[in-house]
């Protein structure tokens, strides 16, 4: 079967007041429908892959690639407008905080109903009600009728995923979607997206700092280090994963058969990376 999304030397330059910062270094990987993980630490690229393969970089960034195909299209000639008809109807983005996602003055429910007008559907309040309870909020009227402020982190992470799955995306991109939230409330938005993402077959990248949760939640994980994919591997092999920068963030994670009281650091310039 045809990958969802094929990516090939990906590189992305920002251009900056104090010269160029070369964000991707040559990226490439295939997504077919599953979870994909992204972990790596603060300023390895991580927002900057998500954002490109939706050309949603800032217009002095340079973005190159032999190959960025979505479906089998090359999005890499593709101008602004056919951009925005892929995004959002057929690729969607939750991003870390809803707060700057959600319009502050807008009630949640009609933030809805407009984002299913603007892709023609038009049944209206009773499809919005029936979005929220698939995100399970139980007491979906009140939350048709909230702005964003009165609502819960885990709330609002919620009526962004709805938002998100109203046009039946083929490909989500979550960024850090559930960092700022409490565990409890995390799981149950993980949850929710998990089952969204299986009943739908679609495929999900997920972007986390977090190795442990990644782990647990998808299939299969690339790590990113300095721009670069450092090293791939399936969740389920997590344990053997041989590069040291993995085993750096392996051995950083706290597990109940071998506490730390220290958390071991990592070396800021290892020979491993300059060999790349
Ligand atoms: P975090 O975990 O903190 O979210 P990240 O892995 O998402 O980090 P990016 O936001 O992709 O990292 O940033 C990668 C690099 O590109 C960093 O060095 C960052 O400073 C730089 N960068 C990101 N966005 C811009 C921008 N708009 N202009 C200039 N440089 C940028
Ligand atoms: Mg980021």
């Amino acid at each position: 079967a045809q990958p969802l999304l094929r990516v090939e030397d990906l590189t992305v330059r920002y251009a900056t007041a104090v010269g160029s910062v070369e964000a991707l270094k040559g990226v490439g990987f295939e997504l077919g429908r599953e979870k994909l993980g992204i972990v790596g630490e603060s300023g390895s690229g991580k927002s900057t892959l998500g954002r490109a393969i939706l050309k949603l970089i800032p217009s002095s960034a340079r973005l190159t690639a032999t190959r960025l195909d979505f479906m089998g299209r090359d999005l890499r000639n593709l101008g602004e407008a056919e951009m925005r008809l892929i995004r959002g109807k057929q690729i969607s983005m939750i991003l870390q905080d809803p707060k700057y996602s959600l319009n502050p003055i807008m009630r949640a429910g009609d933030q809805i109903l407009e984002a299913l007008a603007i892709h023609g559907e038009t049944r209206g309040r009773a499809r919005v009600i029936e979005i929220l309870k698939a995100v399970r909020i139980r007491d979906p009227e009140r939350v048709y009728n909230a702005y964003p402020h009165e609502l819960s982190g885990g709330m609002g992470q919620r009526v962004m995923t709805a938002m998100m799955l109203v046009t039946n995306p083929l490909l989500l991109i979550a960024d850090e979607p559930t960092s700022a939230l409490d565990v409890t409330v995390r799981m149950q938005v993980l949850a929710i997206i998990d089952d969204l993402v299986t009943q739908r077959g679609m495929g999900l990248i997920f972007i986390s700092h977090d190795l442990n949760l990644v782990g647990s939640f998808c299939d299969r994980i690339l790590i990113m280090y300095g721009g670069r994919i450092v090293e791939t591997c399936r969740a389920s092999e997590l344990q053997n994963c041989r590069h040291p920068y993995t085993r750096g963030l392996l051995q950083s994670m706290p597990s109940i058969e071998h506490p730390r009281d220290v958390l071991p650091t990592l070396k800021r310039d290892p020979a491993w990376l300059r060999g790349n």
